[in-house]
């Protein structure tokens, strides 16, 4: 085939797929950000922008309402380029002089995610009302991964979590981040009993789609029985399920084989050392080698940990698998106690739970605008958990001269130091870059709650083992793709809810899920727009966690939109296609996302080493540093809201003590 035909068939293709229709997502060209007003927003292209910072300030402006933009959003463009700059040594010859604002500070906090923001309140709680307090975040909008997607599709709002998910945690809430929680009126508890999830969809269920490249052919297989982690499937048989599957005769006999396995695999061997030998052999190798598995079966698994871990079953430990509820460990009587060798998630799994859980329908984001709701009253009305959800947040009332509390957004630190001596400094000076200038501001503490690999480029004094710990973690890229659509009709007439895709670029596609609350309500009717979540991780086979980490970053920024909605457009046709899904018609509105450094990374058997107590990366990367600490989930190596809030409350707690 001749390239004249094969771009004519790719051009055909797009339009059958609705490449050129006009979704809400061009406010940007293929991930290159066009800043408000149509500059492009790169901070800095060498300079020539430099003595036109706009005034006011856009988060000033009264159309500014990042919730609702979509396109390429997460880790948006802009957003990073001067931490970069930063990391690649080009910073400072491009921004020049800092700005001297004059500002002063009793408390300076970097990050405004769940960390920061819980930091802030913490300070704020011990100080009181009059403490001026500043918050820097270099995305266009606060909370950090508890991002909120905010969509009006055909008249109707529909909200849903760009990141963080939920209040859930492998072990109970601290007494701090619980009374945290209780002050801003959350009771999860009580508000699950009230509200559960969207009870629209309860009549339908689960399938696989089984593309061509990786399983054969390509077929969409409705009421899959058991399920994988987090999922509950139909009560089918499996041997019903797979034989509408293509996967092989073999493969079928053994999937059932694991699905319903009877056999002590390691048999005679003590309970202590099945589980230790578990935790260092990966769940891919456990079936291939323990179970003895055909091949074949590998494809069909190896993406059921990307939610959780990021990366594949080659990667996560067997032991960790055992303890997430996957098949093949159900014979060898293995006792649900806490054991070494699990990672931190795996850990909470076999340690007695009370129930402390609950969505709210833009995920944890209705914590973060709480919090920003309380540090600063007049950002949005109102004063419950249910309020929230539908309140329109004021962003011109963040950053006000008049107000004790300041979040300044498209703010990226670059330098924090202190003004003399470490050791006996009462003054500190921070430095952020802002719309192609640098400014600086002085402080009596800074609180460092930002991803704490950017932290050794912003405070070059730090020791070097320090810093070297600081490096250890590396972010798990991922992805939370959003799609709207007119309706929910195909997934309702194929009798699904969510599809696992193990071979696709998206591996799962589900409805959301969120609960009607307040005012606020989803979908009701298959005639109603819906949200659809697609998960995506980058990671590579093959590689050590921390490598396919890095690897995934970098696919992930040098991935375009244009990319990502060629195969959305292209995965639903495919996958709902039967259902009468026309991607060129349905599809109304798209939002990747995109978290290259998304869950703090998590100690693993398989590739980290057993440290001594206290002796952790994390124990020695979040030391304090003169009136500088360190916040931020990744000071605990563990992904969740209670680590990240805990982490903001030690850090205030260091700073007063110092
Ligand atoms: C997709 C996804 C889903 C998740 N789901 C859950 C869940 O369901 N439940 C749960 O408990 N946890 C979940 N997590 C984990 C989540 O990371 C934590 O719960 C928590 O929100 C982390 O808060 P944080 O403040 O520690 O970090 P972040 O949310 O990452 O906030 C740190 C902020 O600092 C900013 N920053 C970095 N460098 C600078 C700089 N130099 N200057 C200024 N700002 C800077 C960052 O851009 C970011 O905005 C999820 C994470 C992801 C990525």
């Amino acid at each position: 085939m001749t390239d004249l035909a094969d771009g004519n068939r790719v051009r055909s293709r797009d339009r059958e797929l609705g490449m050129h229709r006009h979704i809400t997502r061009r406010d940007f060209l293929n991930g290159i950000a066009m800043g408000v007003g149509g500059t492009l927003a790169s901070p800095w292209l060498g300079g020539l922008l430099a003595a036109q910072t706009p005034t006011p300030a856009a988060q000033d402006r009264p159309d500014y309402y990042p919730p609702t933009r979509t396109g390429m959003r997460g880790s948006h463009p802009g957003a990073f380029d001067v931490a970069h700059d930063l990391r690649d040594g080009t910073f400072w010859d491009k921004a020049g002089k800092p700005v001297e604002t004059g500002e002063e500070y009793d408390l300076v906090v970097v990050g405004g995610g769940m960390s920061g923001l819980a930091a802030a309140y913490f300070y704020r709680k011990h100080a009181g009302a009059s403490a001026r307090i500043l918050i820097l975040d270099n995305h266009d909008d606060f909370g950090g991964h508890a991002k909120r997607n905010e969509f009006h599709l055909g008249g109707r709002m529909l909200l849903t979590n760009g990141g963080t998910v939920s209040i859930e945690s492998p072990f109970p809430y601290s007494k701090e981040a619980r009374g945290l929680l209780t002050e801003l009126g959350v009771d999860p508890p009580a508000l699950q009993k009230k509200y559960s999830g969207n009870g629209a969809f309860g009549g339908l269920g689960f399938g696989y789609f089984f593309d061509k490249d990786t399983f054969g052919a390509e077929r969409l297989v409705t009421n899959a029985p058991g399920g994988f982690y987090g999922r509950q499937g139909s009560s089918g048989k499996w041997a019903e399920f797979l034989a509408r599957t293509p996967l092989s005769a073999q493969a079928q006999q053994d999937i059932v084989r694991i699905e319903e396995a009877k056999t002590d695999y390691m048999e005679g061997v003590p309970q202590e050392q099945k589980k230790a030998r578990l935790s260092k052999m990966s769940y891919k190798d456990f079936l291939l080698n323990v179970v003895k598995a055909h091949p074949d079966v590998i494809p069909f698994y190896q993406t059921h940990t990307h939610g959780l871990y990021g990366i594949g079953i080659d990667a996560v430990p067997a032991l960790d698998c055992w303890a997430i509820y996957f098949p093949g460990f159900q014979g060898m009587g293995l006792d649900r106690v806490p054991s070494k060798g699990l990672t931190f998630t795996a850990l909470g799994e076999v340690t007695p739970q009370e129930e402390f859980h609950f969505h709210f329908p833009d995920g944890n984001a209705s914590i973060a605008r709480m919090l920003v709701r309380s540090l600063v009253p007049a950002s949005a009305p109102g004063k419950t958990a249910e309020d929230i959800v539908a309140a329109k947040m004021d962003y011109s009332q963040l950053d006000r001269t008049d107000s004790s509390v300041r979040i300044r957004l498209n703010s990226t630190a670059v330098l924090a130091r202190h003004v003399g001596d470490p050791a006996s400094a009462k003054k500190t000076e921070v430095v952020y870059a802002r719309e192609q200038k640098a400014y600086s501001v002085r402080a009596n503490g800074v609180v460092l709650a930002c991803w704490n690999m950017v932290i050794p480029f912003l405070c070059p004094d730090l020791p070097a083992e320090q810093k070297e710990a600081l490096h250890y973690g590396v972010k798990v890229p991922l992805v939370y793709t959003v799609v709207g659509l007119r309706n929910w009709a195909a997934f309702q007439k194929l009798g699904v809810r969510g599809v696992s895709c193990p071979g696709m670029y998206h591996t799962s596609m589900n409805l959301d899920q969120g609960p009607t609350m307040g005012e606020y309500k989803g979908a009701q009717s298959p005639d109603d727009p819906v949200l659809v979540h697609m998960l995506r991780t980058p990671c590579q086979p093959g590689l050590s966690a921390r490598e396919q980490q890095r690897a995934g970053h970098y696919d992930l920024l040098a991935t375009g939109f244009e990319t990502f909605e060629r195969n959305i457009r292209d995965q639903f046709a495919r996958v709902l296609g039967s259902g009468g899904f026309d991607p060129a018609r349905d599809i109304e509105a798209i939002t990747v996302n995109r978290w290259p450094h998304g869950y703090a990374y998590e100690y693993n058997p398989l590739w980290d080493p057993e440290w001594p107590e206290g002796k952790r990366p994390c124990d020695i990367a979040r030391r304090r540093f003169g009136r500088i600490t360190i916040a931020n989930s990744d000071a605990a190596a563990a992904a969740y809201t209670d680590q990240a809030i805990d982490q903001g409350y030690r850090a205030v707690q260091e700073l007063l003590s110092s």
